[in-house]
């Protein structure tokens, strides 16, 4: 098949700085879009996956799963867009179309998924790509289309910040006067603490230090509380229906799942991999309460929310900076120093 050679951004090794690499894009074919990129967002999956974290990563990598740009070129079988359009694309970029869940719009869950970098490209043999790029080639049903009133540096975090908190607050039924809680104000956090809020949820932030307590109330929350203050802790039992954590390292559950109220779950979202230490199964038992993961969301309920942002006129909080200092971006998102996701200006790769 026909290939053009794009600059990116990646890396040869877990050890190495990301730097500027070449890598193909496919042709488009009848039913792909290819997309000029504007705007990519930076997760700290990019991070895990840069650096290995999950041990599954195949080299080089070129992260990115949060992508705002126009339409440049479409195949022939293409009907939902057209050139010129302003599009975006997040963390998957095909699945196998047939499967219960892709049946269910849970293509997130279909076992055969492939990721926007780090999957199976099946055009070209090779792992997929991400947004740190010039362009990307996508099939248009993993395309989507973005509200035209929204600051577009903003709109690119909601592809994946967004999705992955908004999937499982819908899911369980958060709404008018729920009780949410948000684990870390970080790039996920402080989408949950926007959408719960903008859902009309009464919402709290967790945060480990005074340092954010002024930005989680601006952000949307009702209160924060310091979680490493026992009694601050002890004022919020038995109080949340919802609980979001984001915290993306292994840490100790038990002391939230004593702040759910009597059937209330708590969603592990951010870390991935065997908890430590263990759970302690009685607040659970006596109280029926559950924990539970969720991954990102599928196609439709992004459009959703993508159409939920441009009616509530919600984008992240963004850092925008240049792909040249991306590296540095990832040190500071290790301090938890970020206001609050770090989005790369693609412009600065084309110069
Ligand atoms: P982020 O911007 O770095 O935010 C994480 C926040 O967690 C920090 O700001 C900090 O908040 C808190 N935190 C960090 N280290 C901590 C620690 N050791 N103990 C307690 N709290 C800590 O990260 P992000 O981009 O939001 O991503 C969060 C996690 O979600 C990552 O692991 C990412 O891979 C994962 N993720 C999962 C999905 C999914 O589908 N499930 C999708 C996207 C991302 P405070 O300073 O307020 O405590
Ligand atoms: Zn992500
Ligand atoms: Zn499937």
């Amino acid at each position: 098949m026909d290939t053009k050679i794009v600059k990116a951004y990646g890396t040869a090794s877990e050890e190495a700085d990301l730097n500027q690499l070449n890598i193909n894009r496919r042709s488009v074919t009848a039913k792909d879009v290819e997309i000029d990129i504007l705007f990519c967002g930076v997760c700290h999956s990019d991070l895990h996956f840069a650096r290995n974290d999950w041990g599954m990563t195949q080299y080089p990598v070129v992260p990115g799963h949060e992508i705002v740009g126009t339409v440049t070129k479409i195949g022939s079988g293409v009907s939902k867009y057209k050139v010129g359009d302003l599009v975006a694309v997040g963390c998957l970029v095909d699945s196998c179309r047939t499967c219960s869940n892709c049946k269910d719009d849970l293509e997130q869950y279909c076992p055969q998924w492939v990721g926007t970098y780090g999957g199976y490209d099946k055009h070209l043999d090779t792992p997929t790509h991400g947004g740190y790029s010039e362009t990307i080639v996508v099939d248009e049903d993993f395309v989507l289309s973005v509200p035209g009133n929204l600051y577009k540096a903003g709109i690119a975090p909601v592809l994946c910040a967004g999705i992955t908190t908004w999937s499982p607050l819908k899911h369980w039924n958060v709404g008018k006067d729920s009780k949410v809680a948000v684990v870390g104000l970080g790039g996920l956090g402080h989408m949950a603490i926007k959408l719960a809020a903008a859902l009309g949820a009464h919402v709290t932030l967790f945060s480990r230090s005074t340092n954010k307590v002024q930005d989680g109330l601006a952000l949307g929350a009702d209160q924060v509380i310091i979680s490493t203050d026992e009694g601050q802790m002890a004022s919020v039992m038995g109080n949340f229906d919802v609980i979001i954590d984001t915290v993306p390292y292994a840490h100790d559950l038990n002391p939230y799942i004593g702040t759910l109220n009597t059937n209330g779950t708590l969603v592990v979202v951010g870390y991935l991999g065997p908890l430590d230490p263990m759970l302690v199964t009685v607040p659970m038992i006596m109280g029926r309460k559950s924990v539970a993961g969720s991954l990102i969301g599928g196609i439709a309920e992004t459009q959703e929310l993508l159409d939920f942002c441009g009616k509530h006129n919600i984008t992240s909080d963004v850092e925008v900076i240049k792909i040249q200092d991306i590296n540095k971006a990832y040190e500071r998102m290790l301090k938890s120093d970020v206001h609050y996701r770090f989005v790369i200006d693609m412009k600065s790769l084309k110069d």
